[in-house]
């Protein structure tokens, strides 16, 4: 959206209460993300009445979920940009300017394709946020075709359809000439990327494609997110031995430890499935820091089936974890499903597993403790600086440092956290 923006002439803006135009970029993938959008739309209403000239986008699921009824809820917001018309901003954005009618734009298509949509020239997009020079995400798919459930994503992003290869290969060669050395591929599921091609494109698989994109000369570090389990092949794992500049981290949401939810999650896989790929993981690459996303009090689950979500976190030991308490969101399945859990029993469990994961966390971190780490320099201060591990660990420094935001460098860990780590780097010159 910046890119689209940067050439209608607006630059990127960290202040919210002088700004022209302010785009909530929104999810609704929980109920709480949600209520998020909702409550900054009303304090975005406060200044608005100080400044009627600003104009508000909501962009994202919640536009796409909303439509019409959030210009209702909320007739102080210019345009509600649905997920599919979101690179169509520019044309929009246009439209909305100098008027006070708003526009809702949120069609659907099936024969929705992703435009080649390749960066501007920098000196026109120069992000606001020091990161972004250096570290980037990459779209290379959009929707999802698994219907999970519980699951609110292939009705807000549509089908599932992936984008050209050469696509994604120019907009990576491009972002790396303009200084960003990492770079993080994204989708609901890059296992099955490249099932559904935009119409013209050549084959391509996700290992493929990754093995092209690690060919760009000055990329430093690649990543991904996220995989399903159902999908994940011998190829793709092999990619942890095969491609140097692929970070040792994986995140391989499995939702619950029981095979019986599972099954009424449609999630296509078993526990025993699950564990079968972790180990082939952790053979390929011993160094790997593996992460997942659990929901607990999905409709029907039992203590034992909770009971058999805390296992799986004992037999893999999760380096760390996204953990959600289940909420019924509009349109899918298990909204319908008996077995409604309390809130008080979910957020009972929620706590029974972040307390445990936590612990996990430092464990895992404080094996890190002693030894030599590489990592890519995020933010530098007068006295200390901090940078990412490979692994996706952060590294806190207390040293002054002449090196800059997107550097390579080896720390040695002296210090293990829950979410962070400490490193030193004087002692080792
Ligand atoms: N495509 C990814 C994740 C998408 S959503 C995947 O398949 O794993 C991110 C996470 O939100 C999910 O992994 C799930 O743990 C959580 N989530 C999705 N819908 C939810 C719901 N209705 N209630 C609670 N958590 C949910
Ligand atoms: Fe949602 Fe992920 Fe399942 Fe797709 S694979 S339906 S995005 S949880």
């Amino acid at each position: 959206m910046s890119q689209i923006l940067s050439t209608h002439g607006y630059a990127e803006s960290h202040d919210m209460e002088s700004a022209d135009l302010v785009i909530l970029n929104t999810c609704t993938i929980r109920a709480k993300a949600e209520q998020k959008v909702m409550s900054m739309l009303g304090a975005l209403r406060k200044i608005k009445v100080q400044r009627p000239g600003m104009k508000i986008c909501v962009a994202g699921c919640v536009a796409q979920q909303e439509g019409d009824h959030l210009l209702q809820r909320m007739p102080h917001v210019d345009l509600v940009l649905g997920t599919q018309n979101i690179y169509d901003l520019g044309t929009y954005i246009d439209r909305v300017a100098g008027t006070d009618r708003p526009v809702v734009a949120t069609t659907m298509s099936k024969a929705f394709r992703i435009p080649a949509f390749l960066p501007a020239d920098r000196k026109n997009s120069e992000p606001a946020d020091e990161l972004y020079s250096f570290k980037r995400f990459v779209t290379i798919m959009q929707g999802c075709d698994n219907y999970c459930s519980y699951c609110v994503v292939p009705y807000t992003r549509g089908r599932e359809i992936s984008r050209r290869a050469q696509d994604v290969v120019e907009e990576v060669r491009k972002l790396v000439a303009q200084g960003v050395r990492e770079v993080t591929l994204l989708g609901q599921n890059v296992n099955s990327y490249g099932r559904k091609l935009n119409g013209t494109a050549l084959p391509c698989t996700f290992p493929e494609l990754l093995h092209q994109v690690a060919e760009i000369r000055g990329l430093q570090r690649l990543r991904f997110t996220t995989s399903h389990p159902k999908d994940l092949s011998d190829e793709l794992i092999g990619c942890f031995r095969d491609i140097a500049i692929l970070c040792p981290q994986f995140h391989l949401p499995v939702q619950s430890g029981s095979d019986a939810v599972l099954k009424r999650m449609n999630r296509h896989y078993t526990i025993a499935n699950y564990l079968e790929r972790v180990e082939a993981l952790f053979s390929c690459r011993p160094d790997l820091a593996l992460t997942t996303d659990i929901i607990v009090g999905f409709p029907g689950e039992t203590d034992d089936d909770f009971a058999l979500t805390m296992d799986l976190l004992e037999r893999v030991r999760f380096h760390g974890s996204f953990s959600f308490k289940y909420s019924d969101r509009p349109g899918v399945r298990s909204c319908d499903f008996d077995g409604k859990i309390s809130e008080e029993v979910k957020s009972e469990r929620l706590a029974i597993f972040q307390r445990r994961q936590d612990e996990i966390s430092l464990a895992r971190n404080s094996a890190y403790v002693g030894s030599l780490l590489e990592i890519m320099i995020e933010r530098t201060s007068e006295n200390a600086f901090q940078g990412r591990t490979g692994t996706n660990h952060i590294v806190h420094v207390d040293e002054k440092t002449d090196l800059a935001p997107g550097d390579l460098l080896e720390v040695e860990i002296v210090h293990a956290g829950q979410h962070s780590l400490k490193g030193k780097v004087d002692s080792m010159h």
